[in-house]
């Protein structure tokens, strides 16, 4: 359950609940329901009551903070039929996350600290609202009473809406709970190879053997998640015994898997493009200079989002106009999108970057046809080792996602390039 008036007004968009269903896929957990409501007492009671008549356990994400619009303790409280009472270690704990930022704790974060009685707190607190873990008795509805529920059959599992402390929560405390609960005495481990190059059904092809053989042993599930410009996921998914057992069985599938999709496999779990290609530079001693035209800045963007890409990144020049591409980049006046022209800026961005690979692109992106060419056409110029080569791709797209598509792509060319050269 996402609470939060905000995402019925569509200001936000509920990311919290898809990354949540997900995660209880992953865990081998039904999940049949998800349900947003407002910041309102009564609809949240009511949705509440809803949820735990159809469900075992329900995860209710915002609402936690210390506004006055943060109102799930108030109506957990409401549901379990109890008071709320505050909890001094809870406030403790938030005095001093407010002391070690230096700051004083305002009277009003006080309120995170109250907790329904019979609710535990979770030991993993990212942020200053504490997670809760609570009991529910379900039966007739009495009047508010100090005495706890005894740990009843169904539980509320309260997180914050800000993503990264809910999503540590749900990992480290959630599961784990759910899991225990449900009486289940395996583990679920999941490997994500992340691919670039090959449609889903290209995929399942190459792959149809291996899942065929999984399908009969049992030991490993594997499924396409369509990422959209970031390519496709393929995700092995183990239930074993124990930890190493799965670790064993992953890691076999992965091997098989990776020896029939080859290197569009660019990377697992959370490599990205960019993190793959800044570690390939640093290990073979390069350093790359970027002259980004139709892309404007955003391979740029990609690189410097990966931590350590100073040692590899030189800089980017981003030649808008004809003019720069010749003065600044000293390229000849050739046509502006052309293979000539995407050569010219690759080597160009070498010399004056003072790199050893550069990487440039020239295009259209659109809507209208850029100096001859249609538009959403794009050129990728790679120079490297003293030789230079150029690319031409077509996406027949919106603006956006030429220059976006043609971004992951210069940056896939680049890393093949890397991967060939070796060292
Ligand atoms: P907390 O319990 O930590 O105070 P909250 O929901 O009360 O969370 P908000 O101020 O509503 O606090 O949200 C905090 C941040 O979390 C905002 O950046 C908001 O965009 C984000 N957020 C809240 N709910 C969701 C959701 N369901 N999906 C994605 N982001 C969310
Ligand atoms: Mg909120």
């Amino acid at each position: 359950m996402a609470v939060g008036t905000e995402l019925l007004l569509g200001q936000i968009v509920d990311t919290n609940s898809s990354w949540i269903g997900e995660q209880l896929a992953l865990a081998g957990i039904d999940s049949h329901f998800q349900t947003k409501v407002g910041d309102n007492l009564d609809r949240m009671v009511a949705a509440f009551e809803q949820a735990l008549d159809r469900s075992d356990a329900v995860i209710v994400c915002g609402g936690l903070g210390p506004t006055p619009d943060d109102i799930t303790r108030a109506a957990i409280a409401a549901v379990m039929g109890v008071e709320l009472r505050r909890d001094e270690a809870v406030v403790e704990r938030i005095r001093a996350m407010f002391y070690r930022r230096d700051r004083q704790m305002p009277a009003n974060n006080l309120q995170q600290a109250d907790v329904p009685v019979g609710a535990r707190v979770m030991d993993v607190q990212p942020g200053t609202a504490p997670g809760l873990i609570c009991p529910v008795r379900r039966g007739e509805p009495g009047p508010a009473t100090a005495d706890p529920p005894a740990d009843g059959e169904k539980v509320i599992y309260a997180v914050p809406g800000v993503p990264w402390e809910m999503q540590k929560m749900v990992s480290e405390c959630v599961l784990p709970d759910l899991q225990a609960r449900a009486g289940e005495r395996h583990v679920i481990r999941s490997r994500t190879l992340r691919t670039w190059g090959y449609s889903e059904s290209g995929l399942a092809e190459l792959l149809e053997p291996e899942m065929r053989r999984l399908d009969t042993t049992g030991e490993a599930t594997i499924a396409f998640l369509a990422s959209g410009m970031e390519g496709l996921k393929v995700r092995i998914t183990a239930k074993a015994a124990d930890d190493e057992t799965a670790g064993a069985v992953l890691s076999a599938v992965e091997s098989r898997a990776r020896a029939v999709i080859g290197e569009a496999v660019f990377g697992a779990d959370d490599d990205t493009m960019e993190s793959v290609i800044v570690a390939l530079m640093q290990s073979q001693g390069l350093t790359l200079g970027l002259a980004e035209s139709v892309t404007g800045g955003l391979i740029a963007a990609r690189l410097t989002d990966v931590p350590g890409a100073s040692r590899v990144l030189r800089g980017a020049v981003v030649p808008y106009d004809r003019e720069i591409k010749t003065d600044v980049l000293g390229a000849p006046d050739v046509n502006a999108v052309s293979s000539d022209m995407a050569l010219a800026m690759a080597e160009g961005a070498c010399r004056v970057l003072g790199a050893d690979v550069g990487l440039a692109t020239t295009g259209a992106a659109g809507p209208d046809p850029h100096e001859g060419a249609d538009a959403g056409t794009v050129w990728i110029g790679l120079h490297l080792d003293g030789g230079g080569e150029a690319s031409r791709v077509r996406f027949n797209m919106a603006r956006t996602m030429v220059r976006q598509l043609g971004t992951i792509t210069a940056l896939n060319l680049l890393r093949t390039r890397l991967l060939a050269r070796g060292g």
